[in-house]
């Protein structure tokens, strides 16, 4: 069970704007609230540190599960997921014709 502070998750909700670090889902139109995630897990030595810790929805962080990194579909190399606190959505992702998402590395 986390022990991550109430008022260290309320600090987090308004640093990600109430959103999800990962589809952009804002807490208004997502149903249920969304969650405090570790960025880097801690099955994978991540720590409850409020720079480890970020807004997702439900989907995204349970599709992100225990994972830290994932094949590019493109290159097929191993590339770092997405951090929401040291990169850029808009330089990481885009929206294309084929596919509702795609990663740019
Ligand atoms: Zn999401």
């Amino acid at each position: 069970m986390s022990q991550i502070p109430e008022q260290v998750r309320a600090q987090i909700r308004i640093q990600a704007n109430h959103q999800c670090g990962y589809c952009r889902s804002l807490q208004k139109y997502v149903l249920g609230i969304l969650e405090i995630e570790h960025i880097i897990p801690r099955a994978a030595g991540g720590t409850d540190d409020e720079e480890n810790l970020w807004l997702a929805c439900r989907l995204c962080n349970a599709y992100k599960g225990i994972q830290t990194h994932a094949r590019d579909p493109v290159t097929n190399r191993k590339v770092k997921l997405f951090n929401p606190r040291q990169q850029k959505w808009s330089r990481h992702f885009s929206l294309g014709q084929t596919t509702a998402l795609k990663l740019q590395v």
